[in-house]
């Protein structure tokens, strides 16, 4: 039987919930699917790693993960520890570190959940949001000089390499292609930010040639937004600089009713290094260790985590079970306006899974 290595890595705050409610579903599937087992590893790594070690996690961490087939990851973010030493100390040495440059962001409006948009029907919003996960606005370029004194001055540079344009738009385009619509918008800003925003148009303008099927059209990040709320049903897939898609898909999440059922995953194409995938919302201070984490958003990462791992059928199967309990009122969590317990929601999807196999 195979057997896939993955690495576990709960994080902060209710990724310390979510995450091990994930591998409880991950097991519950491929004890249903059969062909198929898991062999996990938890790793410690984040603040509570920090407070005892001065680091989010040890030097050589990354050797530790490099040999496993997929990582599912919680959050990085605690409240006594400044957010940008936390997210460069663990989430972003892992993507950097692996070279996941293309974070992938689906967002659907699930059966039984209440949207936001009073005209958009479910169908009418299904897209897939492309995020360059390696450079751009969060290339980690820049400084600070004469700090505290009033001639301070501070710099984030926003660096673009055509490599790394050419490779999101070129995997963007690949997604768009394999989905019914065969639709692409490429986001940019390129009225305001005249370099690197001009050669990403000129380079998606190249890669398209490769690509006659996918229709494609352009639009500017701030006009975006206004497209999202007000025309869900002209957008399929997207793909956006980093800080751009990052807000994109903030925004879409809240669309489709709650930060707390979006996936996410960070993806290695080439496959040198594993993949990361986790849900998009972060520690949630406001409620961790309360029970109260909805944990659809882990769950549909690790249907994102099966389909990279080949595991189709058992992918179809996990999304089957989790759109039947959001279907399903009393197994609401808090966020989406019901009672219901992480470890309720949970153990739901896990029976789900079970009675379908039967
Ligand atoms: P957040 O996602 O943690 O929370 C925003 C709001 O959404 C909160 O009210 C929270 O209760 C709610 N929420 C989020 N996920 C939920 C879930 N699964 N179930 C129910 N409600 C949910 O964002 P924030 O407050 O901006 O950030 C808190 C910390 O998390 C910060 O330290 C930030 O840096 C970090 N963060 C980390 C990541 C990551 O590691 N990928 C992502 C975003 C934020
Ligand atoms: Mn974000």
């Amino acid at each position: 039987m195979k057997t896939y290595a993955i690495a576990t890595i709960p994080g902060d705050g209710i990724g310390k919930e979510v995450v091990p409610a994930g591998r409880r579903v991950l097991e519950a599937v491929a004890a249903a699917s059969g062909g198929f087992a898991f062999e996990f590893e938890d790793f410690g790594w984040g603040g509570d790693w920090f407070r005892a070690h001065g680091e989010m996690m040890p030097a050589d961490g990354l050797a530790a993960l490099r040999g496993k087939d997929a990582i599912l990851f919680g959050s990085a973010g605690d409240p006594h520890i400044p957010d940008h030493v936390t997210l460069w100390g663990l989430r972003l040495k892992i993507c950097q570190g692996f070279d996941q440059y293309a974070n992938v962001r689906p967002t659907r409006i699930l059966p039984g959940i209440d949207a936001p948009l009073k005209r958009c029907r479910p169908e009418d919003l299904d897209w897939v949001i492309v995020r360059e996960n390696s450079e751009g606005e969060y290339a980690g370029v820049g400084g600070r000089a004469h700090q505290g004194h009033p001639i301070e001055v501070a710099t984030d540079v926003s660096m673009m390499t055509r490599v790394g344009v050419e490779r999101i738009l070129r995997f963007a385009f690949e997604l768009a292609r394999s989905r019914p619509r065969r639709l692409l918008t490429v986001v940019t800003k390129s009225n305001a930010q005249r370099h690197a925003m001009v050669m990403w148009d000129e380079v998606a303008a190249q890669v398209a040639q490769d690509f006659p099927e996918v229709r494609w059209d352009k639009e500017l990040v701030d006009a975006m937004t206004a497209r999202m709320v007000n025309r869900p049903a002209s957008i399929d897939t997207v793909v956006a600089t980093n800080l751009h898609a990052d807000i994109l898909s903030d925004l879409a999440a809240a669309l489709a009713g709650s930060l707390g059922i979006a996936p996410t995953a960070n993806l290695d194409p080439e496959r040198r290094y594993p993949s990361m995938f986790e849900p998009i919302h972060g520690s949630a201070f406001d409620i961790m260790g309360q029970g109260l984490a909805n944990p659809v958003g882990t769950f549909w990462s690790c249907v994102m985590l099966l389909e990279h791992l080949g595991e189709a059928a058992a992918a179809r199967r996990l999304m089957q079970a989790i759109e039947t309990v959001t279907a399903t009122p009393a197994l609401h969590t808090r966020d989406l306006g019901g009672r219901a317990t992480t470890a309720e929601v949970t153990q739901a999807v896990c029976r789900q899974l079970a009675a379908a196999a039967r």
